[in-house]
């Protein structure tokens, strides 16, 4: 089942970590925060093996002017 990202905590996170700094690209500041949580796991080929390999749960942060996307951990921020 698809778990939903904290999104309180999340934004909290990222007010006291990232505060107000520019998109690296672009340098404008108009960002998106997504709550839906993916994984990034081992790449394995053409052969996607559920369950195997550690999995790293993070929400993409994306830049609305140019699309530049930051990921941050969702354990590490505790927003999962
Ligand atoms: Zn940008």
């Amino acid at each position: 089942m698809e778990k939903k990202l904290d999104s309180q905590i999340a934004l909290k996170h990222l007010q006291e970590k990232w505060g107000t700094k520019p998109c690296q690209m672009c340098e404008k500041n108009n960002w998106s925060v997504s709550d839906t949580i993916f994984e990034l796991h081992p790449y394995q080929g053409e052969n996607i093996i559920i369950g195997s390999g550690p999995i790293v749960p993070i929400f993409p942060v994306t830049c609305n002017n140019c699309g530049n996307t930051i990921l941050v951990n969702a354990i590490v921020s505790k927003s999962i």
